[in-house]
């Protein structure tokens, strides 16, 4: 293969200023013909302490001029639309357009979160179906649909731990979580007032009971922990780990990030996991990433279900409803119901798949990170060589003797077309390269992917001035990050 052959790099991108430097003082974004309606004048409407002194610094554009600023900032960026995205534990896959087209259908796209109930039935049975199919999938009893990303997820079951063990009659005070952890585990912790202990993760990269033993004590309220773990690997313990904080009266959380792993195949429910949250942005190809909505579902065992947020939907007779009358309920996590648009596009999923389709994407995605991992290990260095789930995770650590980090490679892949993959995490495993190049892509996309990574080692040995002066394709190179997060160009400042 040769490089002609990889991903094309040639195109016309435009340049393009800020939004501030388009457009010129006075220009509107359209124009109406004149109202036959009198004007009123809004500053006099409105009491004067409420009016600012000064107008607020806002672009004055045409519509033309916004449209072609955004498409053409669309065009700089990189997406799944674009190309292989082999981002680590964020399961980049493609979102099948399916999903779009129901999500947008007027009957869906349309509803007011104020409708009564009775003009929602449609939208209800959806949640509820949803509700119960992600319990189901999950071996769980019930879920509710409201948290808006994993994280919030994370938030929601860590208050209903806590708010079921005060029931019991103590809270406790500590939160186990493996060193392999996602950050979001251990900041999901703190603000919920648990104190953190990190547990060592055991030489083959999963957590062995032992330790488990040894930390887990009166004091401690759950544990935390994700299955597959983000080394991409089985915690083949479970069950014996749940066990163990049961008997102590801890409860289990289980980060359900990397689910696409399993789905289908195995449920967490019957690993005695107390209670999951899904990434309806990672399993269940709702659009990812970029700030839009999200969707981080909750699922639950029986000894939960009171302390869900509310409202969860219930069926009564013959109709749908959300219940509110759930005095245990640790609220609301999220405006009205949750990211309703997400839900559409997850429901439809599952249904396009069904269960056989389910089962499939969790076995197509490991064999597709086993095939990357046995090609590349040739390569590059993996931290733990045992056969994989979803991901695998490389390193620099054969690239180091010529003086290549990570970084380097994961900028020099940008030159080859694609998306880096997800770096230095997670943290137990030095110059980490996380690779999950999911179920959605073709063995073509792979292979090229494999022939430039093969040309990239190469150069390491070769040419490596080229791999740390990289990337050399892309229109914006090395950012600072650190000063476009300090120093915004255009930031607006309210009057004191
Ligand atoms: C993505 C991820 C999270 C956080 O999920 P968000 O939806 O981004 O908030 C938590 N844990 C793991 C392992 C993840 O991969």
């Amino acid at each position: 293969m040769t490089a002609r052959e990889g991903p094309g790099k040639r195109g016309m991108i435009f340049a393009e200023p800020t939004i501030f430097e388009r457009g010129a003082p006075g220009r509107e974004g359209f124009s109406l013909a004149q109202s036959e309606v009198p004007l009123h004048d809004p500053a006099k409407e409105i009491d004067a302490s409420l009016l600012r002194s000064e107008a607020a610094l806002l672009p004055e554009v045409s519509e033309l001029d916004v449209l072609r600023h955004f498409t053409r900032l669309s065009q700089w960026n990189y997406s799944i639309d674009t190309g292989f995205y082999p981002l680590g534990s964020c399961t980049m896959k493609y979102n099948p357009r399916v999903n779009e087209e129901v999500a947008r259908m007027s009957g869906w796209a349309k509803l007011h979160p104020h409708q009564p109930q009775s003009t929602l039935q449609g939208a209800l049975e959806l949640m509820y179906l949803l509700q119960k199919f992600l319990a189901q999938i999950s071996g769980m009893d019930a879920a509710s649909l409201q948290p808006a990303a994993g994280a919030q997820g994370e938030f929601a079951g860590l208050l209903m731990i806590r708010a079921y063990l005060q029931d019991q009659g103590n809270a406790r005070t500590k939160v186990l979580i493996p060193d392999s952890a996602h950050g979001t585990n251990p900041a999901s912790c703190a603000a919920c007032g648990y104190e953190v202990v990190t547990l060592k993760s055991g030489a083959q990269g999963i957590l062995t009971p032992e330790v488990v033993a040894q930390a887990m004590d009166e004091e401690v309220a759950a544990l935390m922990i994700t299955n597959p773990n983000t080394l991409g690997l089985f915690e083949t313990h479970m069950a014996e780990i749940a066990k163990i904080v049961h008997d102590k009266g801890g409860l289990v959380y289980c980060d359900g990030a990397n689910l696409n792993a399993i789905v289908g195949k195995a449920r967490v429910g019957d690993m005695g996991v107390d209670v999951l949250h899904f990434n309806l942005h990672k399993t269940f190809t709702t659009p990812h990433g970029g700030g839009g909505p999200g969707a981080g579902p909750v699922a639950v065992k029986k000894i939960l279900e009171p302390y869900l947020p509310n409202p969860v939907v219930m069926r009564r007779e013959d109709s749908f409803a959300f219940d509110f009358d759930r005095p245990k309920s640790v609220g609301r996590v999220k405006a009205f119901y949750g990211n309703f648009g997400m839900f559409v596009r997850a429901y439809t999923y599952i249904r396009e798949m069904g269960a056989v389709g389910l089962r499939e994407v969790a076995e197509r995605a490991v064999l597709n990170a086993n095939y990357l991992r046995k090609k590349l290990e040739k390569f590059f260095h993996l931290a733990y060589p045992q056969t994989c789930m979803h991901e695998c995770v490389f390193s620099d650590k054969k690239q180091s003797a010529y003086g290549i980090k990570t970084l380097n490679i994961a900028k020099r892949m940008m030159d080859y077309g694609y998306h880096p993959p997800t770096i230095y995490f997670p943290l137990i495993v030095a110059g980490a390269m996380m690779m999950e190049p999911t179920e959605t892509e073709s063995l073509q996309t792979l292979d090229r992917f494999i022939w430039s990574m093969e040309q990239i080692a190469k150069e390491c040995e070769t040419s490596p001035e080229t791999v740390k002066a990289a990337p050399h394709v892309p229109k914006v190179r090395r950012l600072d990050e650190v000063k476009a997060a300090r120093e915004p160009k255009y930031i607006y400042k309210a009057k004191g």
